[in-house]
Formats: C-alpha cells, sequence, structure tokens
C-alpha cells in the first residue's frame, strides 16, 4: 500500500484559490527539492460548489474528505450567495465539514513575527517573541447545548434560552489535545472556565486537574478564570503557552489572542477530530480569514496564513516538524528581507503581489537548503 498523504484541497471562493495556489507552489518545491510527494486532489466548497452542483458541499465531496489524511480548505463566501437559504448558503459547507468530521479541537496560534511586531496593537516589548496556542473545544458547549430556543411566556414576556453542557469525555479529549501540545512546547497549559459561577466550569476544571494528575503530571497546569483570561492576555501574553478552555471562551479568547499578532492575514488554524481506529486523525487546516471578497482576483492577498496552515498540517498531521519549521523560517526570513503584501506593509518594505510572495517563499527554501 502507498504510504503518499492524501491531501483534500477545497481551495474554495473569493482570495481561496489565489492564496492555495502558493501552497502548491510549496508542495511542488517539497516534491521536487526533497522529494516528499502528496496526493492532493481537488475539490469544490462553498460558492464554487454552489454554483457547480446547486449545494455548498456534495456528499461525494464529503466522503472525500473522510477518506483524506487532511483537508486543506481556503476560505468560502461572498456576496453573490448572501441570500441564499440559510441551507444553501456557502458556510453550511464548512459547518458539514466540521460536524461530520468531528472536529472537536480548534488549535489557533498566535504568534508574532519579529519584523511585524510593529503591527500589533499591543506595545512591541509585550509581544515580541510571542508563541501561544489556544484550544478551543469546538463541537460542544453553549452552542449546541439543549434545550435552547425562544419561548414566550404565558404573560407574553420572550424568553431566550442556550444551555452550557459538558461531559467528562469531551472535556478529557480536548484535554488530552493540549497537554500532548504542550509537551511538545513549553510544557505549560492554562485551563480557562468559569468555575467560580459555573457548575459546567466546575467539572471543567476537576476534570482537567484528574486528567493532569492522572496521565500528565510533568506538564505544568494552571487554572484561570475566563475573565481574567482575556485581561492577562493583554497584559503580558507571552506567560502563555498553551491555553484549553470550551467553545464559547475560545471562540472569544482565541480572536484576541490573534490580534496580538496584528494582521489577519498571517493567521493559520486547525481543528482536529478523534482518533480512528487505525490511529489515523481526522483534520482540517485552514486560515482564520475569510474569502476577502473585496480584494479578490488582483493578486494582492496575503497568502502566509494559508501557507502557515499547510505548515501545521505537516506538522500535526503527517509528523513532519522539519519540513513545517522550515516553511516557517522561510515565511520568517522573507518578512525580515522586508518583503510584504499590502496588508501588512510598514514603512521602508517593499509591496509585493500575492504570487511574488509564493515565489519569494521558494526562492528563500532553495537557499535555506543550499
Ligand atoms: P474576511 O476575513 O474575508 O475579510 C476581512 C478584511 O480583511 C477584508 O478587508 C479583507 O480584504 C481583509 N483580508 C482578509 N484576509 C486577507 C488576506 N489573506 N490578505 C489581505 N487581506 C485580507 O472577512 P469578511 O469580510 O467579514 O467576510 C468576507 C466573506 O468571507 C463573507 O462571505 C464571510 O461569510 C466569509 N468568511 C469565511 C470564513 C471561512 O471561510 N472560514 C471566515 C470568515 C468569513
Amino acid at each position: 500500500m502507498s504510504n503518499t498523504k492524501k491531501i483534500l484541497v477545497l481551495a474554495g471562493d473569493g482570495i481561496g484559490p489565489e492564496v492555495m495556489r502558493q501552497v502548491r507552489r510549496i508542495a511542488d518545491w517539497l516534491a521536487k527539492r526533497r522529494s516528499i510527494g502528496f496526493d492532493m486532489e481537488d475539490g469544490l466548497v462553498g460558492g464554487a460548489s454552489i454554483d457547480a452542483n446547486g449545494f455548498p458541499l456534495t456528499d461525494e465531496t464529503m466522503a472525500d474528505a473522510m477518506a483524506a489524511d487532511a483537508v486543506l480548505l481556503g476560505a468560502v463566501g461572498g456576496p453573490q450567495w448572501d441570500n441564499l437559504p440559510f441551507e444553501r448558503k456557502p458556510e453550511r459547507g464548512l459547518l458539514r465539514l466540521r460536524k461530520d468530521m468531528a472536529l472537536f479541537a480548534n488549535l489557533r496560534p498566535a504568534f508574532v513575527f519579529d519584523a511585524l511586531v510593529d503591527a500589533s496593537s499591543l506595545k512591541p516589548e509585550l509581544v515580541r517573541g510571542l508563541d501561544t496556542m489556544i484550544v478551543r473545544e469546538l463541537t460542544g458547549g453553549v452552542y449546541f447545548g439543549e434545550p435552547r430556543g425562544i419561548e414566550t411566556l404565558p404573560d407574553g414576556t420572550r424568553r431566550g434560552v442556550n444551555t452550557q453542557v459538558y461531559t467528562t469525555p469531551e472535556i478529557e479529549r480536548v484535554g488530552r489535545v493540549a497537554f500532548e501540545l504542550a509537551a511538545k512546547r513549553r510544557g505549560k497549559v492554562h485551563s480557562v472556565e468559569k468555575a467560580n459561577v459555573m457548575e459546567s466550569g466546575l467539572l471543567w476544571r476537576e476534570t482537567i486537574q484528574a486528567l493532569h494528575d492522572a496521565e500528565y503530571p510533568n506538564i505544568e497546569l494552571a487554572h484561570m478564570y475566563a475573565d481574567n483570561c482575556a485581561m492577562q492576555l493583554v497584559r503580558t501574553p507571552k506567560q502563555f503557552d498553551v491555553v484549553v478552555t470550551d467553545n464559547l471562551f475560545g471562540d472569544i479568547l482565541s480572536d484576541c489572542a490573534a490580534m496580538l499578532t496584528g494582521s489577519l492575514g498571517m493567521l493559520p488554524s486547525a481543528s482536529l477530530g478523534a482518533d480512528d481506529k487505525n490511529g489515523k486523525r481526522k483534520a482540517l487546516y485552514e486560515p482564520v480569514h475569510g474569502s476577502a471578497p473585496d480584494i479578490a482576483g488582483r493578486d494582492i492577498a496575503n497568502p502566509l496564513a494559508m501557507v502557515l496552515s499547510f505548515a501545521m498540517m505537516l506538522r500535526y498531521s503527517f509528523d513532519m516538524a522539519e519540513d513545517a519549521d522550515l516553511i516557517e523560517t522561510a515565511v520568517k526570513n522573507v518578512l525580515s528581507s522586508g518583503l510584504r503584501t499590502a496588508d501588512i506593509l510598514q514603512a521602508n518594505t517593499a509591496r509585493v503581489s500575492t504570487s511574488t510572495m509564493g515565489e519569494s517563499l521558494t526562492r528563500e527554501l532553495d537557499k535555506l537548503t543550499s
């Protein structure tokens, strides 16, 4: 049987295809220069799939995603599909992928490249060298808990209800992801909840502590309330290595941490599922940004979030840390050399197109390996 890794490539809409082309360049470079071949198959998602098939994701593409070793996604959406019924909107394609692949752990790194330290809204000394990973539980909690809905009470008052609910296995599986990541990083986990006012938070705290004591005693564990974590993230963000938290707090804290780095065009993400019976973990990698219809088709989008998502795929799905490091170093060096896409342009830097940024990366990879 072939060991070639199978990647389903869903470039999607807007700037998705443009930034994905730069990943292809790097995959071609890996094949040519390091003899690492991938079986990359293209599929349609979002508006591109609606235009071709009438739906944002077909059953065939869903089956391809389930069979792949990893899925790489660009972005979905655009104004031309905004007025479709909810079930047919481009975003439904992405939600179905996340749901059917049972992607319960969302990894959002917040990493500040030295060359971009001034792009942060915080003082440079607070964010220089920042390297934090937020692990957000993605399939449980208040966004999915029952009962939910809006009802009208007998006296005519309306009442909206959502339910925050977690079970110990749900907390343990995302906790394991966090501890295992910390073991490969700086060995520190902050577990974040509101155990002071929420029973589900108390269960979260007790479960993470028990998991730590039983399986990861060598990892440093601290518990923190979510409101304090929000403050600490903008006060002394470098204290955090890995932060693990629920769906709601993770939604908010990961965006907060991301913005410490200053630019949407730089932010990758990974969403991981459970190991199947062959030990293979379902995984989807995508930039945090959307399809940016305002700049699509103009060869000006920043491809680095997409490229860094590809590097995360090499690291977390394929155990190719050396190649992931190489790509991340190439990004760092190209930025230090002063080349920038429009979104991260600063004084004394040179503006380049999406494709020139991609070419510069492969040239830098050549340099790094010569
Ligand atoms: P967006 O992330 O697409 O864009 C926000 C702003 O950031 C825009 O001004 C855009 O030009 C800029 N930007 C984003 N990525 C960039 C990049 N790589 N390089 C340079 N500039 C970049 O968010 P939005 O405008 O709110 O949404 C646009 C469309 O994308 C909508 O249809 C929305 O539903 C969809 N969306 C999709 C995803 C996804 O696919 N995961 C996420 C968010 C939004």
